[in-house]
């Protein structure tokens, strides 16, 4: 199989934190001569929208994004050039794969034989100081692109690359066991609803915690046992604790932007309770009581998305249609006022780019 491959392509390119995204028709494409060994050029099809997008535009985290910057890290597409001399490629021309937040490690570190790849010194991090897939192709690497299952459609396998990924690791890694109960703070966003799903997957108890009539119907439907309005109610660490048995929940995962979701869920996780840290906001700090987070034998533990292989985990378990992600199909051309409603917190579930539009 080859591929007509253009000189240039339509994308979304970010020049600085102040100015708005331009959408470009006259982008470069690498050409398949000046791919390094390692390399690959990949033709998107889907890609989809994540909050890191959106800090990585306005440059508000305390590590910078490249500029001029292509965004875009829940990636797509089909491969259409390999670089030359690379040997061994665990994928081949026409392969339908993913580009994760996760371009690049070095496999060789300890924290990459420790399969904390995502913690490589060396890592390069798609739509952020490497080109992502707000664009019609993408240069990545053969060895970290995610084969995307035959079962599950383009669109439907965009999100599980970054969101679906980050709240399956943190649930993995929580140590909640079959039966115990999770508490879910915005179960009714875009990570939240695939965490609802993860867990019940996974044999847990899901206690959803967001606001409004629309959140709770979509959280019950997908499987969360018991509802908090938080808007409604007084006392939100008694309401918790009372819902999981009167004790609290084994785990919370926590993906809020402020640092109150986190310390208040020090105060109402069971004793011996997890709370794992998804979210990444760029300056709110963990408040949590030194005390109680002793007394109570609480561990506190960061969960940064995902290596290659929570990332088949997660695609594998969503191919089953144990994990469905919620989205609105839009094009790229749309991006801006895909970000302006991300700003205004007017998105339900999640935002995937069409590509072919
Ligand atoms: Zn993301
Ligand atoms: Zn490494």
């Amino acid at each position: 199989m080859s591929y007509n491959i253009p000189k240039t392509q339509i994308a979304a390119v970010v020049t600085s934190s102040d100015a708005p995204i331009e959408i470009r028709a006259d982008h470069p494409v690498k050409a398949q001569v000046d791919l390094a060994p390692g390399e690959c050029l990949v033709k998107l099809v889907s890609t989809g929208v994540c909050h890191t997008d959106l800090h990585a535009r306005n440059n508000d985290w305390p590590i910078p994004a490249k500029t001029p910057l292509v965004g875009g890290h829940e990636g797509v597409g089909h491969i259409v050039a390999i670089g030359d001399n690379t040997p061994d490629s665990p994928v081949k021309i026409g392969d339908r794969v993913g580009i994760k937040w996760l371009a690049y490690s070095c496999l060789d570190c300890e924290q990459c034989r420790n399969g904390l790849e995502q913690n490589c010194p060396k890592a390069k991090l798609s739509g952020f100081n490497v080109d992502g897939t707000f664009a019609q192709y993408a240069v990545s690497y053969v060895h970290h692109v995610t084969p995307i299952p035959d079962s599950l459609e383009s669109n439907a396998a965009a999100s599980i690359l970054c969101a679906g990924l980050t709240v399956y690791r943190a649930l993995k890694y929580s140590d909640a066991k079959i039966g115990n109960w999770v508490a879910l703070p915005g179960a009714g966003g875009g990570l939240g609803h695939l965490a609802i799903q993860y867990a019940t997957a996974m044999g847990l108890r899901v206690l959803a915690i967001d606001t409004g009539a629309e959140k709770k119907k979509l959280c019950t439907e997908l499987g969360a046992e018991k509802w908090i309005d938080f808007k409604e109610t007084k006392d939100i660490v008694k309401a918790v604790q009372e819902a999981c048995d009167g004790l609290g929940p084994h785990c919370a995962i926590v993906t809020a932007a402020s640092g109150s979701g986190y310390s208040q869920a020090v105060d109402y996780l069971r004793s011996g309770g997890t709370l794992m840290a998804v979210g990444l906001p760029g300056d709110a700090k963990l408040e949590a009581s030194i005390f109680f987070t002793v007394f109570k034998s609480i561990t506190i533990k960061g969960s940064y998305v995902g290596n290659r292989q929570d990332a088949i985990e997660a695609l594998e378990i969503a191919a089953r249609g144990q994990a469905k992600v919620h989205y609105e199909l839009q094009a790229l051309s749309d991006l801006k006022g895909v970000y302006e409603a991300m700003e205004e917190g007017k998105v339900a579930g999640r935002i995937v780019l069409d590509m072919s539009k």
